[in-house]
């Protein structure tokens, strides 16, 4: 039985532009072949076991040529494979798509095709540019620039010109002065508003104005590079009045997101719709403690204790994969109070329909254990290396407790070159820390040696921006423990 191939349309850059179906498909690949304008947040939506090959050119090297792409997309589907062949924006508009299916087609592959949202129409669009506007043309062309090596330029440019419309042109960056002499020879106004938008809808993205014929010029001057669309027409006239991207508070800046994988999404994508441009570096990880003895034998007494409390999301997953595995449910807790360190801990206990009975009213492990209105003994379920905070807390107020290690904390990514370069380099980068581990995993990451004077530290908290002084990262902190308090933070910065 062969597989099938689902075409999907990446979008432009910004992740957020991939369409709902394209993600469903993505995260059921068990091969994904995708191209150099793909964007990594994307990428990273697929499933770690996903086979990933890259047929995009190489910084040197040559793309994957057309047929072999073709066979590769056959062959996987022949081994049985789900496979999804991502592609820059729409596959079917000067992608190739169709040339892809028919080979499929020939050896009765399934396939199936997701659109894209198309640069030619995002890119002019986050330049605060709408591709058409009754006021000024009744229709859009869209025109490939490429040039084959030698050749001119193989466009009608009479015809384009009379129809009036908007012109984008993609591929069309060193073409860029023939285009326009082909315009305005074909007989043009020389004034009609034009624009270039370079790296659309991407954090790096550049809108460069002119009229036609300074258009050229311009766009040098700006040392403007592909991947990037040409505008033309009255429209461009009104990206001063709509440029809204452009003003985003987070605009042009390097954000460094630490959370772990499983919970990176939500924060990285708030700080992207501020226009920040996010950087994904799940520096830490957790994994389960399995087999748990402690664990087991705190659960099968839990009537000796008054208290359960969490100070994680990933503790309150530790709690559910126990009950799972045992064949119980939250009945299991029966009268025990609940505690959870924060709205996080809150909302993880939340989705299986439980009530915290308290959360302090500052988000740590110190409140936590100072304000806990304990009698009776408490039980603990978080990580390995849980701040000792709680714990003398608690020791303080003579209140038993026991504290059981259900997970433990792993620091990935050791030592990535790319991310110190970023800390290291030019201007300033920031750096959101949500846990005195993540910074553990950003130092050991980077390299304990780097320079950290550069790097703003986003802490989500008093006892976070502890760990990151200790490593000489100057730090700034939240209003309180909470998500929202940080995206605050960095929006302020
Ligand atoms: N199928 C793609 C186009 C592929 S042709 C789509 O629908 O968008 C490649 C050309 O697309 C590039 O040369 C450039 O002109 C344009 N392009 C792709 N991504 C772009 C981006 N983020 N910003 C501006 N232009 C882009």
């Amino acid at each position: 039985m062969p597989g099938k191939v689902t075409l999907v349309g990446a979008g432009p850059g910004d992740p957020g532009l991939l369409t709902r179906k394209g993600l469903e498909a993505l995260q059921k690949a068990e091969v994904v072949v995708y191209d150099r304008l793909v964007s990594p947040a994307i990428l990273a939506m697929m499933p770690e076991t996903a086979e990933q090959i890259n047929v995009g050119k190489q910084a040197s090297r040559h793309p994957v040529p057309q047929e072999q792409i073709n066979r590769i997309l056959l062959d996987k589907a022949l081994e049985g494979k789900n496979v999804v062949r991502l592609k820059g924006g729409d596959p079917f508009l000067f992608g190739r798509g169709g040339e892809e299916l028919e080979l499929l087609a020939e050896h009765g592959v399934p396939f199936e095709e997701v659109p894209g949202i198309s640069s030619s129409i995002a890119a002019p669009a986050y330049g605060g540019i709408p591709v058409t506007h009754r006021d000024c043309c009744s229709s859009l062309h869209i025109i490939t620039g490429h040039q084959r090596s030698g050749k001119t330029l193989d466009i009608d440019f009479e015809a384009l010109v009379r129809t009036r419309g908007t012109l984008v042109f993609l591929m069309g960056v060193s073409a860029l002065p023939d285009i326009c002499a082909g315009l305005l020879a074909a007989g043009m106004e020389p004034a009609t508003p034009a624009a270039v938008v370079e790296r659309g809808t991407t954090p790096a993205q550049r809108r460069i104005s002119a009229a036609l014929a300074a258009l050229p010029e311009a766009a040098e001057a700006a040392k403007v590079e592909s991947p990037a669309v040409i505008v033309v027409g009255g429209v461009c006239a009104l990206a001063e009045q709509f440029d809204w991207f452009d003003k985003l508070p987070l605009k042009g800046r390097h954000v460094v997101v630490t959370r772990p994988k499983e919970r990176v999404g939500t924060l990285a994508a708030r700080l992207r719709e501020l226009g920040a441009d996010v950087w994904e570096y799940p520096c830490i990880a957790t994994r389960p403690l399995d087999p748990c003895p402690a664990m087991d034998d705190a659960m099968e007494r839990l009537g000796d204790y008054e208290w359960l409390a969490l100070t994680s999301p990933a503790g309150a997953d530790a709690l559910w994969r126990w009950l799972e595995a045992k064949g119980k449910d939250a009945r299991a807790l029966g009268g025990l109070r609940l505690a959870a360190i924060g709205p996080g801990t809150a909302r993880a206990l939340a989705a299986h329909g439980l009530r915290p009975d308290y959360v302090p009213a500052v988000y740590d492990a110190a409140h936590l254990g100072a304000g806990l209105p304990a009698a009776g003994r408490v039980l603990i379920l978080r990580a390995q290396e849980g701040s000792p905070a709680l714990t003398e807390a608690l020791a303080k107020r003579n209140i038993g407790f026991n504290d059981v290690a259900t997970y433990r904390t792993v620091y990935e990514n050791p030592r990535s070159r790319e991310l110190r370069e970023l800390v290291e380099g030019e201007g300033v980068t920031l750096v959101t820390f949500t846990s005195a581990s993540t910074v553990k995993g950003f130092v050991s990451s980077v390299g304990e040696d780097a320079d950290f004077s550069r790097v703003v530290g986003a802490c989500i908290g008093a006892q976070t921006a502890a760990e990151a002084e200790k490593h000489g990262i100057p730090v700034r902190v939240a209003r309180e423990a909470t998500m929202d308090a940080l995206v605050e933070l960095i929006a302020a910065l």
